[in-house]
């Protein structure tokens, strides 16, 4: 795929561009990428150029792809030479993977040398990106590859931004949706998560109802977004319909009952008017039989909710099974007549190491055994 600057705002008239919310915290720049008009126009100005190359800037980075102040023939050409090395955040592409049904997913290097993973997954009417929000995740999720792999950091405000110019830049066309599902907990991140939201939505241009935030459950912070009243849904990965089993595949689930887990959902529900979506990954013979179905279907009785059932994507390092799918369509049946809405998550990318971090590992396991791992860019 060759990489196109876009240049115009997206047609969907759910996506308009918002104006800069007032709460917006600001942060220092550089790197620029996440950064709002008002903070490009106060740093060019402390470089004593005039405010309307602020403006400027701002269009060269989100509609043109800058890389460098060097690219910006609109700008001074001796300012854009003593300017060329103030970093602009963005990644490199270390390795793509494209699957038959055309998802991509990306292996991205940042500055300091971390790699993350992002998915761009089109459809004739969509293109959503899965971003990564921190390197590696702490939450360690039994059924779950990054989870295996451990915590080494945080991502930036710009490093999530980024992963989003990204794949729109690979794919010549307008990013219409991004999910945090990728690697690392977002709700442990949340002032960055937050921060790019925002620049998502103000100046990129994704509208904020295109913006799906996933958490496994972090106590408190679930509250802490909602008071942010972001219009972006909220969805919960539950994957067990009772506290012990939760407990058995995702370890912080000890520190977090369901009880106060939903609890905390409803106030999100209330404060923002947004609905939950409620994730379930559908793990052969531990969580995917008639007595899990009619216990999730108690558990989210009465709830305004939609359950994904996500078919589970195997990984080497645990024994964990991916359902038939007759099973997982029984699963489906019996939450519906149950009465709770639900459907089964069409599984993208699979011939591309679709489960979360899976791409990752496997190639930092390439890395650590011939230390001379072969990169397509
Ligand atoms: S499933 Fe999500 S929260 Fe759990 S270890 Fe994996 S990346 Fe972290």
């Amino acid at each position: 795929m060759t990489p196109a600057p876009v240049s115009s705002r997206p047609s969907d008239p759910a996506a308009p561009a918002a104006a800069p919310s007032p709460n917006r915290p600001s942060l220092a720049v550089p790197p620029l990428v996440g950064a709002s008009i008002a903070e490009l126009t106060d740093w060019v100005k402390e470089q004593g150029q005039p405010a309307y190359r602020g403006k400027q800037l701002h269009q060269w980075i989100y509609q043109q792809g800058a890389r460098s102040l060097e690219d910006i023939s609109v700008f001074p050409k001796a300012w854009r030479q003593t300017m060329a090395a103030v970093p602009v955040g963005r990644s490199q592409i270390h390795y793509r993977a494209v699957a038959r049904d055309k998802t991509v997913k990306y292996l991205l290097k940042l500055a300091d040398g971390q790699i993350i993973e992002t998915v761009g997954i089109p459809t004739a009417k969509r293109l959503t990106v899965c971003v990564s929000s921190q390197v590696g995740c702490p939450m360690a999720c039994d059924f779950c590859a990054t989870g295996k792999g451990g915590f080494v950091r945080n991502l930036s405000r710009a490093e999530i931004v980024d992963q989003v110019l990204t794949v729109q830049e690979e794919f010549g066309r307008r990013v219409s949706n991004v999910v945090f599902m990728g690697m690392g907990e977002p709700l442990l991140n949340l002032d960055a998560v937050v921060g790019a939201v925002r620049s998502l939505n103000e100046d990129v241009g994704i509208g904020q109802r295109n913006l799906t935030i996933s958490t496994v459950g972090v106590p408190g912070r679930i509250r802490a977004l909602a008071a942010h009243q972001l219009q972006v849904t909220l969805a919960v990965s539950l994957h067990a319909s009772n506290q012990s089993l939760r407990e058995t595949t995702i370890p912080s689930a000890k520190h977090y009952p369901l009880t106060a887990l939903l609890d905390d959902c409803r106030a999100y529900v209330q404060e923002t008017g947004r609905r939950v979506t409620f994730e379930y990954t559908l793990l052969a013979q531990v969580n995917d039989t008639e007595t899990h179905a009619a216990e999730l279907a108690g558990l989210l009785r009465g709830f305004q909710s939609h359950v994904n059932l996500i078919p589970y994507n195997p990984i080497s390092e645990v024994d964990y099974r991916r359902p038939s799918g007759d099973r997982a369509q029984d699963f489906l049946e019996q939450l519906e007549e149950l009465g709770i809405a639900a459907s089964i998550r069409q599984t993208r990318g699979l011939d591309a190491d679709a489960a979360c971090g899976q791409l990752r590992a496997s190639h930092l396991e390439v890395d650590s055994d011939s230390s001379n791992l072969a990169a397509v860019d």
